[in-house]
């Protein structure tokens, strides 16, 4: 039986309609930007496989970081003890997170990220004795699939059936040069109530949301103005965070900072799930206290896995190399070059670009998954190329290692994907 058979047996893959989707690709190797199936046809990874793996797939530094540290220590409990690649990592994300943060809080993944950020800002107010039982986020943000997560995401077209258990959250319009008066107008005679707990928001690139991209310079506007409430400021990072935006957070960009960060993806290069949440010091001192109760009482059994914080610390060794640095402004450049191109093009309604991450939208009405997108992503896997049209925006978000000429590949197969719709 092959493994195609072998696989429609027992799995039961995310994110998937069986009925619908019965095949599931089988990979068997990758390498650099590219993943390799059964039969040896390559693919250039365009989206770094969830944009995980941006030094590059098996990267032989990670590798042989992590290889070390798995004789050494492969995993102990989080709590009561501790453990050198831990601490090791605090220090080198509190080096280049935005300079306000002063706290590392280690869960698995970037729902659970989120999940951890969500509790932090609630019981922040619950300890100070402040009733806030509202959270505030974005139309069309993507936070991740556990609940507090689910709850905060606009993007609930798959949630009907978990809706009556969410939080309690209200939306706002991603804010804009037009709609920025009117919004915060309307968001101030809403924080009066002081019933606000927390505002969640993706910076700057709104990922699920088909790469949709907002102003620094609005998106501070509402940052400064529920702050002025007592309100906390989480910025889910787990997409953007790690070079995506040309910054080493989108959060760089914004004069505002967060109080709380959330973090997962590219933080492990892809190796390893892992899931971080950042905070202040004034967070953190709202939970320090003689009393038990005041304590955060959440954790996860793989909290702070030594190999994940091995992959994690060689990944930041990478990201601030004079080289990546290098690589991400080179592809920064080509982006803009071929984004000029697709703004002529007769089929292409508009295009976004924001560091690595090029999006365009066709001029093409269709489901989020319906059956143009999945005609668009079979000519890119013909192509060798892997991208994962969302609707009718193709966007691109590819490993910082990626060669000009691989990137060629990628932008041809884009423009003969608009010959044939
Ligand atoms: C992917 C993603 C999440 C969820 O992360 P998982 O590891 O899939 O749970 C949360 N927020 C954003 C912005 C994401 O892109």
């Amino acid at each position: 039986m092959g493994l195609s058979d072998r696989d429609k047996k027992h799995l039961w893959h995310p994110l998937t309609q069986h009925k619908l989707y019965p095949e599931a690709l089988p990979i068997s190797t990758a390498k650099g930007v590219y993943l390799y199936d059964e039969d040896g046809k390559r693919y250039i990874d365009g989206i770094s496989s969830w944009y995980t793996c941006v030094y590059g797939h098996c990267h032989p530094y990670i590798l042989e970081r992590v290889t070390s540290q798995m004789h050494l220590l492969d995993q102990v409990v989080f709590s009561g003890f501790t453990h050198e690649p831990a601490i090791r990592l605090s220090e080198e994300l509190i080096k280049i997170l935005p300079q306000n943060q002063g706290k590392i809080f280690f869960s698995d993944n970037g729902s659970t990220a989120v999940e951890v950020g969500i509790k932090m800002a609630l019981q922040y107010h619950f300890n100070r004795g402040e009733k806030r039982n509202v959270i505030l986020s974005l139309e069309e943000g993507f936070h991740g699939d556990t609940f507090g997560a689910m709850s905060a995401s606009g993007l609930s077209v798959y949630n009907g059936p978990f809706e009556d258990f969410f939080l309690e959250v209200e939306r706002i319009p991603v804010p804009t040069k037009s709609n920025l008066g009117n919004l915060l107008e309307q968001l101030e005679d809403r924080l009066q109530n002081g019933d606000i707990a927390a505002f969640v928001y993706e910076p700057l690139v709104q990922g699920a949301a088909a790469m949709k991209i907002h102003e620094a310079e609005h998106l501070n506007a509402v940052l400064t103005l529920v702050k002025q409430y007592g309100v906390i400021c989480i910025a889910d990072e787990v997409m953007t965070g790690f070079g995506k935006t040309g910054e080493h957070f989108a959060s760089d960009f914004v004069t505002t900072l967060p109080d709380i960060i959330c973090l997962s993806k590219a933080l492990t290069a892809g190796l390893l799930p892992m899931g971080v949440t950042t905070c202040t010091r004034k967070i953190y001192d709202a939970f320090y206290s003689e009393e038990l109760a005041k304590g955060f009482f959440h954790g996860h059994t793989y909290s702070a896995n030594p190999l994940a914080c091995t992959a994690a610390l060689a990944g930041i060794e990478l990201l601030t190399s004079s080289e990546i640095q290098e690589n991400i402004r080179c592809i920064s450049n080509w982006h803009l070059e071929f984004q000029e191109e697709m703004e002529q093009h007769p089929k292409v309604m508009g295009t976004r670009q924001k560091g690595v991450v090029f999006a365009m939208d066709l001029h093409l009405q269709t489901d989020r998954y319906g059956s143009l997108r999945d005609k668009l992503f079979n000519h890119f896997m013909d192509s060798g190329v892997f991208l994962r049209p969302l609707g009718n925006t193709i966007y691109i978000l590819a490993p910082y290692v990626i060669q000009r000429e691989e990137m060629d590949s990628i932008y041809t197969a884009i423009r003969t994907v608009l010959k044939i719709v």
